[in-house]
């Protein structure tokens, strides 16, 4: 089989006295194996929401309406909670915006890549787990890595926190990786490290990835195939180069115009906005 992951029609919806939001309205998308599928889209457009309805981490008054995750064949909407969470972190880990509110504050950093490798490789011993706790900091590129193995988060840059929360994600070796914007609260040259970590750490792991990001620069650099939202709907699916260079999309076009990737979009003075005039749903969706 080509494809890991199979979203189909699925939705998710928030039920509230003023009405139904509907965040995520019948999207579907494919994330073929070893392969990097960005999700890109403005602020509130369901990226988030799509990402969490994957892992089934939506709470009240959030609901999965319907729809399929298919991960090699199994549809994950029909799992048991038990089920569920022998897939989340085994077969598919998540990181997320901020490095500092997802380590735990009060336990070295390498107790946290331990204590994800105790769940979910229990072959290991108490030894073996230490020397791959070790190689993984030092794979994610933190210096010194048996010394910082006792150190707390506080005392990391957020750059090498970011890069311990890949460790932990990378440390069960999952199928599936997805990232939450994981590179938003980091300058632009560490950011730039961190994709490039990611992108290595993919080719030699086989690793599949969803990359979420509103940063258009940022899925110029990872992104194979991509995914775009808007108002809870795709609008636009095509591969990276297909994207940049031949949108087909008003509202994709309307987002190429508004931020500048370097060596696709023209140096402008003044940024363009996306028009919020437009109802951009009136165009046909889903271009493919
Ligand atoms: P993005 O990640 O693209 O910025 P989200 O997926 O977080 O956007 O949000 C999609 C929509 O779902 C937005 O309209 C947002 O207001 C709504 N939403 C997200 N989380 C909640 C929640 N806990 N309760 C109610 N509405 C929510
Ligand atoms: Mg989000």
């Amino acid at each position: 089989m080509k494809n890991l992951l199979e979203v189909k029609n699925l939705k998710t919806f928030f039920h509230s006295e003023a009405g139904v939001n509907k965040a995520v309205n019948d999207v579907s998308f494919e994330i073929p194996k070893g392969k990097t599928v960005c999700i890109v889209g403005e602020s509130g457009s369901g990226k988030s929401i799509t990402s969490l309805s994957i892992l089934r981490l939506i709470d009240h008054p959030g609901e999965i309406e319907g729809g399929e995750v298919i991960l090699d064949g199994t549809d994950l909407l029909k799992l048991s909670d038990a089920q569920m969470r022998k897939v989340r972190g085994r077969e598919i880990s998540m990181i997320f915006q901020e490095p500092m509110t997802s380590l735990n504050p009060s336990y070295t950093v390498g107790y946290q890549i331990d204590e994800a490798l105790g769940l979910h490789q229990k072959h290991l011993n108490k030894k073996q787990r230490f020397e791959k706790v070790v190689d993984s900091l030092d794979l994610v590129g933190i210096p010194d890595p048996r010394e910082k193995y006792r150190e707390f988060p506080f005392k990391l840059s957020g750059g090498q926190r970011q890069r311990v929360m890949i460790a932990i994600a990378m440390a069960c070796e999952p199928k599936l990786l997805i990232a939450d914007e994981p590179t938003t609260a980091l300058d632009v040259t560490i950011q730039a490290q961190v994709l490039d970590l990611m992108k290595e750490l993919q080719e030699k792991k086989g690793t599949s990835i969803l990359f979420i990001t509103h940063d258009l620069g940022v899925v110029y650099q990872i992104a194979d195939e991509v995914v775009v939202m808007y108002k809870g709907h795709i609008v636009e699916k095509a591969s990276a180069k297909e994207l940049f260079h031949n949108p087909k999309h008003p509202y994709t076009k309307a987002l190429l115009h508004s931020i500048p990737v370097p060596g696709v979009t023209p140096r402008k003075s003044k940024l363009d906005t996306v028009d919020e005039d437009v109802d951009y749903l009136s165009f046909p969706k889903e271009i493919r």
